[in-house]
């Protein structure tokens, strides 16, 4: 099948018929909503870059898999080249989009899922690999989008899946029927749920033994009766549904983050790509985390262009873009946001095949290249709001320029540099309070601290990969120390 465009896209998620529990009420008109669309489009937009003759050798590459030229949303690496063109590929979709696109976790799922289910094969003589290749291969030839479903509710963080007073607190196979099994929990922050046609399920963290009904992987259609979507709030997000959309800031696009719940869904056994072996729960939740860490150095290095061009045009509205202060401000941002990439890069540039075939990411420098994710994007918003100005946070709405009193005066006293529409200043204004406070700060703040973990996660990974030990030796053997 050819690669889709992105109108056949939202036609393809139109057909799912999906419904949702939205702001208080269960809606099935998805694509109309105004919530909704914007998020549509953003996924769309990675459908369509595929068929834009001056990017689209960056979007489509040949498949071993399913010998095809597919999306290389769906693509499975094949070398540390393919790592980079991943990492430039969702910059540009940041960049063109300013938001989150929501396509990368089934990617990112699907790699690590490839590897890992090769490498329990071997060890537990499962056929997981087998049937994960035929699943992907279908999902590569069709040009989908596949969720991944990781993070559990986990209740009391201090407990143990077995121990929670309810055991659905995270997904587990809850009965086993002929055929398949059953899964009952849910997953949180799902982003872009409502736009996939398929969900890919794991495990949220490492499984001991006795927890094997906790260490499952599987793979879902969105629309299975068993599963049910509540919609999640963003800052502003009304704003989307009132008549005069400029106070959206970005009025195309944006993200989607939802709540699924799992009620008794059977799956069949050539959808089980893990059933109880716990000992490579832990290797699919690591490789997942660490190319979705990867992921962050490209689409968040996107968005950063786009606040980065908002706030320098900002600044020339504002009449101040020759200040050296604001040029140095400028210059900060640009060099945090680089940084970013150039981890995105790196982790991508240095890793390495599995025994499966496919490759994976440098852990550690992913892992790095996340770290700085929680950090950085923070400051170039302090960066965009301090450079902006007061108005970020004062300024008046967009319906307030129809009335035939307050929209003159806006006019009048909100003109700057006579070069600039006032209404266009106030647009790019709406922009940047997108990003650093509004609905567009959901994905590039929120999710730059908690996306594929925490802090504190990566800290723990930088800490393991870092080979500390080595170092040691390395002084001790310098300095003749026995
Ligand atoms: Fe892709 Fe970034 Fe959104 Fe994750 S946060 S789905 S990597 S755009
Ligand atoms: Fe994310």
């Amino acid at each position: 099948m050819a690669l889709k465009t992105g109108k056949e896209y939202l036609q393809s998620v139109r057909d799912l018929g999906l419904e949702a529990h939205m702001l208080g009420e269960k809606r099935g008109d998805l694509d109309q909503h105004g919530l909704v669309k914007p998020s549509q489009q953003a996924v769309a937009f990675t459908y369509d870059a595929a068929h834009q003759p001056e990017i689209q050798g960056l979007f489509r590459v040949e498949s071993p898999l399913c010998k095809q030229e597919v999306n290389r949303f769906t693509h499975l690496h094949q070398s540390s080249e393919d790592l980079v063109n991943k990492v430039r590929m969702q910059r540009y979709c940041g960049a063109g989009t300013a938001c989150c696109f929501q396509r990368c976790v089934g990617m990112d799922a699907a790699n690590a899922i490839f590897s890992t289910t090769y490498e329990c094969d071997r060890k537990h003589g499962t056929d997981y690999h087998g049937r994960f290749r035929d699943y992907w291969s279908w999902i590569q030839m069709n040009d989908l989008v596949v969720d991944g479903a990781m993070t559990d509710p986990k209740g009391d963080r201090g407990k143990r899946p077995k121990d929670q007073v309810d055991p659905d607190l995270f997904l587990r196979v809850k009965a086993r029927r002929p055929g398949g099994v059953v899964i009952s929990g849910a997953k949180l922050h799902q982003t872009g749920m409502l736009n996939s046609h398929e969900m890919l399920v794991m495990p949220t963290l490492t499984m001991r033994p006795g927890e094997e009904a906790w260490a499952v992987c599987c793979a879902v259609p969105t629309n299975d009766p068993g599963v049910r979507y509540i919609y999640g709030r963003q800052t502003s997000d009304t704003r989307k549904l009132e008549a005069r959309n400029l106070d959206v800031g970005n009025v195309t696009f944006g993200g989607q983050e939802v709540m699924t719940v799992f009620e008794d869904v059977f799956v069949p056994n050539e959808r089980v790509f893990l059933d109880g072996e716990v000992d490579f729960s832990g290797v699919l939740v690591e490789r997942f985390a660490s190319y979705h860490r990867q992921s962050y150095g490209g689409c968040k290095v996107g968005v950063g262009d786009a606040l980065i061009g908002a706030t320098a045009l900002m600044a020339r509205m504002n009449g101040v873009e020759g200040a050296s202060h604001i040029k140095d401000k400028i210059v900060e941002m640009i060099h945090l946001n680089e940084t970013i990439y150039a981890c995105g890069l790196a982790c991508s540039a240095t890793g390495q095949a599995t025994p499966s075939g496919n490759f994976l990411v440098n852990l550690l420098l992913a892992n790095v290249c996340k770290l700085n994710v929680t950090r950085f994007p923070y400051e170039l918003a302090r960066l965009a709001t301090e450079i902006a100005g007061g108005l970020l946070g004062t300024m008046p709405s967009a319906a307030d320029l129809d009335d035939p009193v307050a929209g003159p005066y806006i006019r009048k006293y909100l003109q700057a540099n006579p070069s600039f529409d006032v209404v266009d200043r106030m647009k790019v204004m709406r922009l940047i309070e997108n990003l650093v406070a509004g609905a567009g700060s959901v994905g590039y703040l929120i999710e730059s601290m908690h996306g594929a973990g925490p802090p504190t996660a990566q800290r723990i990974m930088i800490g393991r990969q870092a080979d500390l030990e080595s170092k040691i030796v390395r002084v001790k053997n310098m300095l003749e120390i026995s």
